[in-house]
């Protein structure tokens, strides 16, 4: 039995609302459960309880080690509940629940104990230029946070915005994706164990244009964090900036996978696979433009494409499926929408292009690539997010640089070679926030994580994330009595 979990409000769940989201399995299209959406009365609670908490203080006031504790402990019980958390999150994702079990919760747990550390070692700025005075700088918590999240992996992405907004002290308000609630719901009903004040952690779900919206608009929120797709970013940013609120928002990307002729083949081979096939293709950061340089490109697709084939996909429950369903119907149609019809001018269908044939139900997606002999088509310009890679073939480094960085998305970029020189000169000219040199995916949580271009504005991670979630304070004090111009004497 699903728990129906319209909101978390202090430490209560409510389980009743308006208009009625299905939340389906997209392995088989079953509905698993319709969770009430939360209406405008449970959104200004939520913030209500988040205001309260924070200007009441025991969270943001507490002795670090103590908050670190409370972090800690988060992690420990995302730990403990990994197989039950992994459950849910692959019937309401399609993702492979191995890929879950063994990425996105470790991921979540180490989100928490990551800041619980670096909380632990943040200090402020001291000017003692001037000999008559001490300037010191300070960080303050900024408030209530309206935390905004997308489907594709809810419970990495989720647990890293409560982490990291509630580590500095401040109170949240999380709005998961109403694609895929019930993990993430699921994860922040088990923190209410871990000794946080009542009103720190709440929980509203919904859709966006109304939940969400609500949300934001709220005059209770202070600052805004929106992980998504770069039109709903857009709206996001515009509303924030009415309302002077401050906004991070992390965006979509159509990430360059730049194989040069020197690269470790089999690693270039390994490394584009994962890049795009990895969570079903739905990743942000997926290596979807992969760029092979000539001298190597027959042999390099042939391989690509003949590993492609043979990559196992089926029931995301089963510890050997590699690709599970996509997210929805929906979105299976979005993907399928870019497979070039008979005819198509300057693209070439390799492999995949269809539903999976094998499967009565279900949102299944065959592992796709199409080759093109441009950058400028559809395939290498736009977001599919599934497992759809555009391949296109370069001769030159200059050539290579210029079709990388030929699209309005700069989120991260992959550089396959073995010659030092190369590399170095290969991340300086890309245009994206991430360079991966000879390795995939490689997240570093003390590291930025944000997008050039379209693909956001802001970025997580250590000092990123204190930037964004913390205020400034300056404060000046003589280093003894001054004295002062007299006025009136
Ligand atoms: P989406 O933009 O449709 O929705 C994201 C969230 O925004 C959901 O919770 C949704 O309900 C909410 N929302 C929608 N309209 C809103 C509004 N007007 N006001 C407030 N909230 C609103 O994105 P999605 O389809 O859930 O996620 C996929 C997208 O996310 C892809 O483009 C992907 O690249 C991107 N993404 C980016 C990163 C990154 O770190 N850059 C990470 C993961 C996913």
């Amino acid at each position: 039995m699903t728990d129906i979990i319209t909101a978390l409000i202090d430490g209560e769940t409510i389980s009743a609302g308006e208009a009625p989201i299905p939340v389906v399995n997209p392995a088989d299209d079953t509905l698993i459960v319709e969770l009430p959406e939360a209406d405008d009365a449970t959104v200004d609670r939520a913030v209500a309880a988040a205001r309260r908490s924070f200007d009441e203080g025991a969270w943001r006031a507490m002795a670090v080690e103590k908050r670190q504790a409370v972090l800690r402990r988060c992690a420990d019980l995302i730990d403990a509940a990994a197989d039950m958390l992994a459950d849910i999150e692959c019937a309401n994702t399609g993702i492979p629940r191995a890929q879950i079990r063994n990425r996105s919760i470790l991921r979540a747990a180490d989100n928490f104990r990551f800041f619980a550390d670096y909380i632990g070692q943040s200090v402020g700025a001291l000017y003692e230029q001037n000999p008559d005075y001490l300037t010191f700088v300070r960080r303050e918590p900024v408030g209530v946070a309206a935390l905004i999240s997308p489907w594709n992996s809810p419970l990495a992405l989720g647990s890293m915005k409560i982490a990291s907004s509630i580590a500095f002290g401040n109170s949240c308000v999380l709005k998961p994706s109403e694609q895929a609630p019930l993990g993430i719901s699921k994860l922040v009903s088990i923190l209410g164990e871990a000794g946080l004040p009542e009103g720190v952690v709440n929980l509203v779900n919904g859709r966006g244009a109304s939940t969400g919206d609500r949300l934001i608009r709220n005059p209770g929120v202070d600052v805004v964090t929106f992980t998504g797709g770069t039109p709903t970013g857009r709206v996001i940013m515009r509303t924030a900036g009415e309302l002077l609120k401050p906004a991070t928002v992390e965006l979509g990307g159509k990430s360059a996978n730049i194989i040069f002729d020197d690269a470790d083949f089999e690693q270039a081979v390994d490394g584009a696979l994962l890049g795009i096939f990895t969570n079903n293709g739905q990743q942000c950061l997926a290596g979807s433009r992969i760029l092979v340089q000539r001298g190597i490109a027959d042999r390099f697709i042939e391989a690509f494409v003949e590993r492609a084939r043979k990559i196992r996909i089926g029931d995301p429950l089963d510890a050997a499926t590699e690709i599970g369903p996509l997210v929805s119907q929906r979105h299976m149609q979005h993907v399928l929408s870019f497979v070039p019809g008979a005819g198509a001018e300057g693209e070439t269908l390799l492999t995949g292009g269809r539903r999976a044939p094998q499967f009565d139900r279900g949102c299944y997606v065959e592992p796709t690539i199409v080759r093109a002999d441009s950058n400028d088509r559809r395939v290498c310009q736009e977001e599919i997010f599934g497992p759809f890679a555009a391949l296109m073939v370069f001769d030159t480094d200059e050539e290579a640089y210029r079709i990388a960085n030929a699209s309005r998305f700069g989120l991260v970029s992959y550089v396959w070679s073995q010659n030092i020189a190369r590399i170095m000169e290969a991340q300086e000219r890309i245009e994206a926030g991430i360079v991966w040199c000879n390795t995939p995916m490689m997240r570093e949580l003390r590291a930025p994580f944000g997008g050039y271009k379209d693909s956001g504005v802001g970025a997580d991670g250590g000092a990123a994330c204190e930037a964004f979630y913390t205020r400034q304070k300056t404060v000046t004090i003589p280093r003894r009595p001054i004295a002062l111009r007299k006025l009136g004497v």
